[in-house]
């Protein structure tokens, strides 16, 4: 069958729980047996940031399908997790990759804020950077395809009147006149992101979003204005801020605000800005969210705190990031979430593609990026053989270069001998490598000792989630001189001349100086909308002021929504096969703990 017969099929019988049967929660870390006592698909020890999960899977409940009229879609699964970052642990990781150290989660500062709309800066120049919320807001992403240089117009957009050619101007952004521009970084993407558009085409004449009313404080880029304009396309009204003062592509913004969303985001707001365009969202008469899109949980919270009974018509949140869902579970923890929520960070899809392809990709274009390093035959050591690393080694090897790989784990050192790469200890080979990448989640993985043993030239830098990794606190001594080269490149001299090359400081290489494959966004992004139409439509009751989880059939749904891109030719069980694997011929494939 084709996979375009195979996905036509799927609108009606996708999403169809599996039937009759209630699965038992099973933790993940007990390893399942077969009926001989064999270990099954034992999972993988977790790391800070892929948290323990213990899934709770309820099937059998339906909400009104909308792909088609008599379809189901599959309840999500409430998950209770073993966060380390919740019981004592050390570390408070950021979705960007900055870590906190204890305590984790950092408080937004809600201190007056009547009086920070006030003060109205109006040159970029004038932005606060001494950010006492996450720094996920303060950290590039995705954005280095823009064509604005920000530096073009130093007015600020909120002293700027501007309509678009309709005459509406409930919008908040850089420059209208950069819509054309937009626009075509739109087009680009959408080619990319063919789960979304196939949503598009469904909700011809189904609009299961109509009434929705979302609120959304996510980057905003020409991936997020696939999304919106999805959401739009399934009957929803959008309100939208940018999650990360720098982020925004001023030109998809100017494209949204053209085609009528009101958009309240520019690349280099202030700290003031970041917070008053979040209000603007928010805050308008006769219009009120019931939904809300997250992205590191500032939006959420700012309702929170300054519309708390905004919360009686919100139906739920979607929330993305590391950084988010640990809040929310945070709120959970304490009694205090009072809608549903569904974490999207940790569907399995999003976690393969974000991990391992992502960086496979990406790892080449940071380190290009920044340094225009040519990687055939340079020696290169990767800390961390897990998904990331993986990407990196397998991106570096077809390259040229010649890959070494640390672990402690002896099941992924193994996968790296047998992937024919050279396991060794960091100190073996750190004065002999060209570049060095952290990739363990881990922290004080280069430390001090190796950086001053590096040769001269040697690059530095992390693709894991914590700035930690690389121990940069300890290069900033007084007989070093730091000399910025480039935007995010940083030399590190020695005494005797020597200097290595450091990269975004130690942050995550590819979200600092890179973009991230569209493809990679669209799983994500179409995850999101699912989460939010599940939602939106769910009967009362169904889902608790808890943090629930997309289940394994909406990620195989999602991964079945993007294989006609390949042209890819899935195999159907037979019956009889189904039957022999005691499966649902429609999924879901695998159990929940899988990943
Ligand atoms: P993972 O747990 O699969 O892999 C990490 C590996 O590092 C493990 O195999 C572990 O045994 C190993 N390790 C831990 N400490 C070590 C040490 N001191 N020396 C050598 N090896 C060590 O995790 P992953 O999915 O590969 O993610 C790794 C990190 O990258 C995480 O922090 C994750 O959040 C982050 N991440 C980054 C991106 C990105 O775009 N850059 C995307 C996804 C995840």
């Amino acid at each position: 069958m084709s996979v375009q017969v195979l996905a036509a099929k799927m609108a009606e019988v996708e999403l169809k729980d599996v039937p009759g049967k209630e699965l038992t929660p099973e933790s993940p870390l007990t390893p399942k047996t077969d009926d001989k006592g064999i270990v099954e698909n034992e999972p993988k020890a977790t790391s800070a940031t892929t948290p323990t999960m213990e899934p709770i899977v309820k099937t059998g409940d339906t909400s009104p399908g909308f792909l088609t009229p008599n379809t189901k879609m599959p309840q999500a699964s409430a998950m209770k997790r073993t966060d380390p970052q919740q019981n004592g642990g050390e570390a408070f990781v950021n979705r960007d990759g900055t870590v906190a150290e204890a305590p984790r989660l950092k408080k937004i500062q809600f201190a007056d804020q009547k009086q920070e709309f006030n003060k109205r800066p109006t040159k970029i120049g004038r932005r606060s950077l001494s950010r006492s919320i996450s720094q996920s807001s303060t950290d590039s992403y995705g954005s280095a395809a823009s064509y604005t240089d920000s530096s073009d117009d130093e007015t600020s957009p909120r002293d700027k009147q501007q309509k678009n050619s309709k005459g509406n101007g409930d919008f908040c952004i850089k420059n209208i006149k950069q819509a054309d521009f937009g626009r075509r970084e739109i087009e680009i993407a959408e080619q990319e992101m063919p789960a979304l558009m196939a949503l598009r085409k469904r909700a011809q004449g189904e609009k299961p979003l109509a009434g929705a009313k979302v609120v959304g404080c996510t980057h905003i880029t020409a991936q997020t204005a696939v999304l919106m304009e999805t959401l739009t396309a399934l009957g929803a009204q959008c309100r939208w801020a940018a999650c990360n003062i720098y982020s925004t592509q001023n030109e998809v913004a100017a494209a949204l605000a053209e085609g009528g969303f009101s958009v309240f985001a520019w690349k280099g707001e202030s700290e003031d800005d970041f917070w008053w365009c979040i209000d603007r969202c928010v805050n308008l008469e006769g219009w009120q969210p019931n939904m809300i899109l997250d992205d590191g949980g500032d939006l959420t919270h700012w309702i929170y705190k300054k519309y708390p009974n905004m919360f009686k018509k919100i139906k739920g949140i979607v929330e993305e990031s590391v950084t988010g869902v640990h809040r929310l579970y945070q709120l959970s923890k304490a009694g205090k979430l009072c809608v549903p929520a569904m974490n999207v960070n940790d569907s399995v899809t999003k976690q393969k593609f974000d991990n391992l392809y992502c960086c496979r990709e990406s790892i080449l274009d940071g380190l290009k990026r920044t340094t225009d390093v040519m990687f055939g035959g340079k020696q290169v050591v990767v800390c961390g053989y897990g998904e990331v690393g993986k990407g990196c080694c397998a991106a570096l090897k077809a390259m040229g270069s010649i890959v070494y790989v640390t672990e402690i784990d002896p099941i992924c050192a193994l996968q790296a001998c047998m992937d024919g790469f050279r396991l060794v200890k960091l100190n073996e080979v750190i004065r002999q490598v060209d570049i060095v990448i952290t990739c363990t989640g881990n922290k004080n993985v280069v430390v001090r000792e190796y950086l001053d043993r590096m040769k001269n030239g040697c690059i530095v830098c992390n693709m894991g989630h914590s700035n930690t990794e690389i121990d940069v606190a300890s290069l900033r001594t007084p007989e070093l001189t730091w000399e910025r080269v480039r935007s995010q490149v940083d030399h590190v001299i020695w005494p005797d001349g020597k200097r290595i090359v450091l990269l975004a400081e130690g942050r995550l290489l590819n979200l600092s100086c890179s973009t991230v494959p569209t493809f990679v966004l669209s799983i994500t992004a179409t995850t999101q909308a699912l989460a939010l139409i599940e939602l939106y439509n769910a009967p009362e009751g169904r889902y608790k002021q808890d943090v629930y989880l997309l289940p394994k059939k909406m990620d195989e749904y999602v991964a079945s929504l993007h294989l006609p891109t390949f042209d890819a030719h899935l195999t159907e069980l037979s019956d009889e096969q189904a039957k022999y694997l005691g499966l649902n011929k429609n999924g879901p494939f695998k159990p929940n703990y899988y990943r």
